[in-house]
């Protein structure tokens, strides 16, 4: 699908800032890919200790950043405005890349970049541990490649590179731009994979417990389940989920499932994309973490607190399986 190569940073310095999710998979991919990298973190941090332990050069993010021809920024979102003024902006050469995972903060303009530079996006369409475990199994991980700025005509190939330097060439490389990644991303994980799954399952548990149900039992059928039709979507889309659940589950999926999720809903998920598109949301959220996160942190809290946290706590401590895949997980040093 993509003849990307890491041709062009072959000589080049890659500071990869931040070593999380995405940080520690795209710097160890890119080191074993032959390229310069050097991960910038905090001094004395856990990521400085683990980088080092990975064997990689560390540095602070701005002297990280001095050196570096391509500047990857790879820490959590919120933090990134502050990283760019602070590390990034005083010390990045003229003529380097600057290369988001995601776009938000420079489409919503919370980062409005030095205008000698590039800047592009490769956003892997998997979460970190996947990045690095296709990596090292000689695959990849699918990317979104895009350009915001194009100082050297060349911004758009450094972020190809980079994409095979991480592997993600190997599968496919998808051409978007900043505004289409950032506003599909939002809208993907509040209306359908975070908030959406996540109400439609509460919403279920309650209703089967207020009638009167086990919450044993609705447990397993509105959250532990989900996973066996998820994965079949993954694997195989619609056509394998409906192959695999009987005829029964079937005629109740095409007669039910449309008025639990319906046209009103449809039209409430246009009405949030509006919202991410209007920059609404970018605002409420952006002043939502400067006030300290006084309703993220109370809308946490009750998740935690709703009845299906107590009863999953105690039926997972049941399922053998799934702590022997925690404790592999750690061994294997993922985050
Ligand atoms: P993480 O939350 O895993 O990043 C944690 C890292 O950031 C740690 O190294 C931490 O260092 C560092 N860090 C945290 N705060 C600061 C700060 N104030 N200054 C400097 N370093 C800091 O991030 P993700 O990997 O989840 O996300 C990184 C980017 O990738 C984001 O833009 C995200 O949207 C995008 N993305 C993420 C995906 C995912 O699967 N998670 C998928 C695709 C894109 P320390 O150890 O010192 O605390
Ligand atoms: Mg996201
Ligand atoms: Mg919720």
């Amino acid at each position: 699908m993509s003849t990307a190569t890491t041709d062009l940073l072959q000589d080049a310095r890659i500071a990869v800032l931040g070593y999380g999710s995405q940080g520690r998979a795209h710097a160890l991919n890119l080191h074993e890919s032959g390229l310069d990298v050097v991960v910038g973190a905090r001094e004395g941090g856990p990521s400085w200790k683990r980088a080092q332990e990975d064997g990689l050069k560390v540095a602070t993010p701005a002297d990280a950043v001095k050196d570096a021809d391509l500047v990857a920024v790879l820490t959590p979102d919120m933090t990134q405005p502050k990283l760019y003024e602070e590390a990034i902006a005083p010390n990045i050469k003229p003529g380097a890349a600057l290369l988001f995972a995601h776009g938000f903060n420079v489409h919503f303009g919370r980062i409005a970049p030095r205008d000698d530079i590039d800047v592009n996006l490769v956003a892997p369409k998997g979460p970190g541990a996947l990045v690095r475990s296709e990596y090292q199994r000689g695959r990849g991980v699918p990317c979104l490649v895009a350009v915001a700025q194009d100082a050297t005509g060349q911004a758009e190939a450094k972020a190809r590179a980079y994409a095979a330097g991480i592997g993600g060439a190997r599968a496919m490389l998808i051409q978007t731009d900043f505004k289409e990644e950032t506003e599909t991303d939002l809208f993907g994980e509040q209306a359908v994979l975070c908030g959406g799954a996540s109400e439609l399952v509460l919403k279920g548990f309650e209703t089967l417990t207020e009638a009167g149900y086990q919450p044993e039992i609705a447990y397993y059928e509105v959250m532990h389940e989900l996973k066996l039709i998820v994965d079949l979507f993954y694997e195989g889309g619609l056509a394998k989920m409906l192959q695999f659940v009987s005829e029964t589950a079937q005629y109740g999926d095409y007669t039910r499932g449309p008025r639990i999720v319906d046209a009103d809903t449809k039209a409430r998920m246009k009405q949030v994309l509006t919202e991410i598109q209007d920059g609404t949301f970018a605002r409420e959220w952006t002043a939502e973490y400067d006030a300290g996160l006084p309703n993220y942190k109370k809308f946490k809290q009750a998740d935690l607190e709703h009845p299906i946290e107590k009863v999953g706590a105690q039926l997972r401590a049941r399922m053998a399986w799934l702590h022997k895949d925690k404790q592999a997980a750690a061994a294997a040093g993922e985050p």
